[in-house]
């Protein structure tokens, strides 16, 4: 039995002021039996860690470097994610892709890193618009599965979202036919490369994720929850995702 999730990336949003949200959003989902995970900007990350202290709400970073240290001004390390106390980290992500050119072979590099310091790893796979017109959107994924997911993962350090960068903070979402046929087509893959870990391993859907639409992306088979932008930033957006993941 996989273990819901309701992750949220805050991007480059947020400020000191808006970490009380957090406590709004442990608070009001305590009692809902899924993980929760707000991933704020590297600088809040410490704050964050303190506002979620003594709840279950788990925080984690956006990104980390695959070196463990040196001379690469600007990034920061896995063992500094969790130095801090944070728990998880989000590589891949299409955003990460498109601004600072990393590949998928870039993205297993982080994955290593953040699974060798104790990190869960979210690795993001999506196709852009052009790739799913052209009917290519299976063998995108399949092949940002087989180069971003290290041979180390397991379902207990492994996370993986489909994000169709389509719908990443368009307000398109994927429709459930959509979701299911590539939540099925990963979950083929893993299955197929890691057996039971690959049945075990969390999909997350990410794309546009609301309350008025989240019912009905968690009824979808293989879906395990969300990775969600926008809607992670007000408890009064989350909350309601969260619950609706918590009663699929
Ligand atoms: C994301 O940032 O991963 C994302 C899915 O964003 P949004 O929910 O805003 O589309």
């Amino acid at each position: 039995m996989r273990r819901k999730m309701a992750a949220g990336n805050w991007k480059m949003n947020g400020s000191r002021a808006a970490l009380s949200e957090l406590e709004a959003i442990a608070a009001l989902s305590a009692d809902f039996d899924v993980d929760t995970l707000i991933c704020p900007p590297a600088l809040y990350v410490s704050e964050a860690l303190g506002q979620a202290s003594g709840t279950s709400l788990h925080i984690g970073a956006q990104d980390c470097h695959f070196e463990t240290s040196g001379a690469h001004t600007g990034d920061i390390s896995a063992a500094m994610i969790v130095d801090l106390g944070a728990t998880h980290v989000i590589l891949g992500h299409s955003e990460r892709r498109a601004d600072h050119g990393e590949d998928s072979e870039h993205v297993r590099e982080k994955a290593r890193a953040a699974l060798g310091a104790g990190l869960t790893a979210i690795i993001c796979v999506g196709e852009s618009e052009d790739q799913r017109l052209a009917k290519n959107t299976l063998d995108i994924i399949g092949g940002q599965l087989a180069t971003s997911v290290p041979d180390v993962s397991t379902a207990a350090n492994t996370i993986i979202a489909y994000e169709p960068v389509w719908a990443i903070g368009t307000g398109r979402t994927a429709t459930t036919i959509e979701i299911d046929e590539v939540h099925d087509f990963i979950r083929g893959r893993l299955i197929h490369r890691f057996g039971d870990d690959g049945q075990g391993m969390r999909l997350l859907y990410g794309g546009s994720v609301k309350p008025t639409n989240a019912a009905e992306i968690f009824a979808t088979d293989n879906v395990d929850g969300a990775l969600v932008g926008g809607a992670s930033l007000k408890a009064e957006d989350f909350v309601p995702i969260i619950r609706a993941l918590a009663a699929s």
